[in-house]
């Protein structure tokens, strides 16, 4: 059984099965409303239920109260639809509208990706959920006052677990410290979500340029948005040096299934058995697409990667406000910006 439902005062709409919240409903068709703790006990999902019936699920009275249920308030995060519904909630349009927290977080799993690449997954306190737009990174912050920055790589739908790819910078203060101390149960502080590289509403076919680790907001943009479907087309270019450091490959292969996803790996120093592309991973772009005024570039990876995929797209008719990029800056320069 599932339900029409309506936002107010967007006009958005979407669909709702019986057995998922409109939480959930909401976020699978790429509709982001705000939310924190997903469990009924924060308050953050609270919407007006203008017309229709809910069953307003496993709420926390404390957040819920009498009053609000009286004024027709519901959370959305426990609230389940049981007819066609009407709702007036707040949206989370922009990514300076989910304002960023700070948070204990528990390493729960470590698994080396390729052999300078590792996946980290973190988890939050019961109660506690990280609520972000795809593509959108966080802070680890540490006694001393240092940030180290990292995308998040997870789909914001499958929050349970936050996952990191973070590559080993060689004698760096952090990375070091992945690769070496670092264990399953340490605990570390985080701040987020920050960044405003997130996908746009637009028709226009979306170019991904991913190098090495600047696959991990790709993986979170994909994830989300080819399973919300939209429509839009979307191309990963992912650059990489060898073979092995194209880890989790199969994930953007399986996407290949979709109708509006293509996949363009590209090897800087392939060996002779590869089959793919092979060079700068952003002239690859420039080959297939003498002309980029009709599309938009989402551009993450490695600062010299980035300054010249600006310059040499923009000579390609790309227009300035259709290339967004998150540029992996090292500390003291992202401190600095
Ligand atoms: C918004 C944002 C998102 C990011 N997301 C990711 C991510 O998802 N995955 C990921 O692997 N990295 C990511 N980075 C880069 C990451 O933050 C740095 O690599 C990391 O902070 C290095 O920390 P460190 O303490 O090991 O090195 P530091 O001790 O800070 O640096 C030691 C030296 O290593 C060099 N160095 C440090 N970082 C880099 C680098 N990235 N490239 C080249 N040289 C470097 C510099 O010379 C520096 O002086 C991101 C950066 C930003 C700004």
């Amino acid at each position: 059984m599932t339900y029409h439902i309506t936002l107010q005062p967007s006009g958005h709409q979407f669909t709702a099965g019986a057995n998922e919240t409109l939480l959930e409903a909401a976020l699978a068709a790429d509709i982001h409303l705000p939310y924190g703790c997903r469990n009924g006990a924060c308050g953050a999902c609270k919407g007006h239920v203008v017309s229709g019936e809910v069953d307003l699920g496993a709420y926390q009275p404390s957040t819920l109260s009498e009053a609000d249920r009286a004024a027709g308030q519901a959370l959305l995060c426990t609230a389940h639809a049981r007819s066609d519904l009407t709702l007036k909630v707040r949206e989370v349009s922009r990514a300076g509208e989910v304002a960023p927290r700070t948070l204990p977080c528990r390493v729960e799993r470590m698994e080396r990706l390729a052999p300078d690449v590792m996946a980290l997954w973190l988890k939050l306190p019961a109660n506690e959920r990280l609520q972000f737009l795809p593509g959108q990174y966080l802070d680890f912050l540490f006694k001393d006052g240092r940030r180290r920055s990292f995308s998040l790589a997870n789909n914001p739908e499958h929050d349970a677990l936050i996952e990191l790819h973070i590559r080993h910078v060689p004698g760096g203060w952090f990375t070091d410290q992945v690769f070496s101390a670092m264990k399953v149960k340490d605990i570390m502080r985080i701040n987020g979500p920050h960044g405003s590289f997130f996908l746009r509403d637009s028709d226009k076919p979306a170019i991904l340029l991913a190098g090495g680790t600047g696959y991990a907001p790709m993986k979170s943009i994909l994830s989300h948005a080819l399973h919300a479907d939209a429509g839009r087309h979307f191309i990963l270019y992912w650059g990489a040096r060898t073979r092995a450091d194209l880890y989790q490959i199969d994930g953007p292969q399986q996407w290949q299934a979709h109708p509006r996803f293509d996949f363009i790996p590209v090897l800087s120093e392939p060996d002779t058995a590869w089959p793919g592309r092979s060079g700068l991973v952003h002239q690859a772009i420039m080959a297939d697409f003498p002309s980029l005024s009709g599309v938009e570039v989402y551009a993450c990876g490695a600062p010299p990667m980035i300054d010249a995929a600006r310059r040499d797209f923009l000579a390609l008719g790309l227009p300035e406000d259709a290339f967004y990029a998150d540029s992996f800056n090292y500390q003291e320069t992202h401190e600095a910006r």
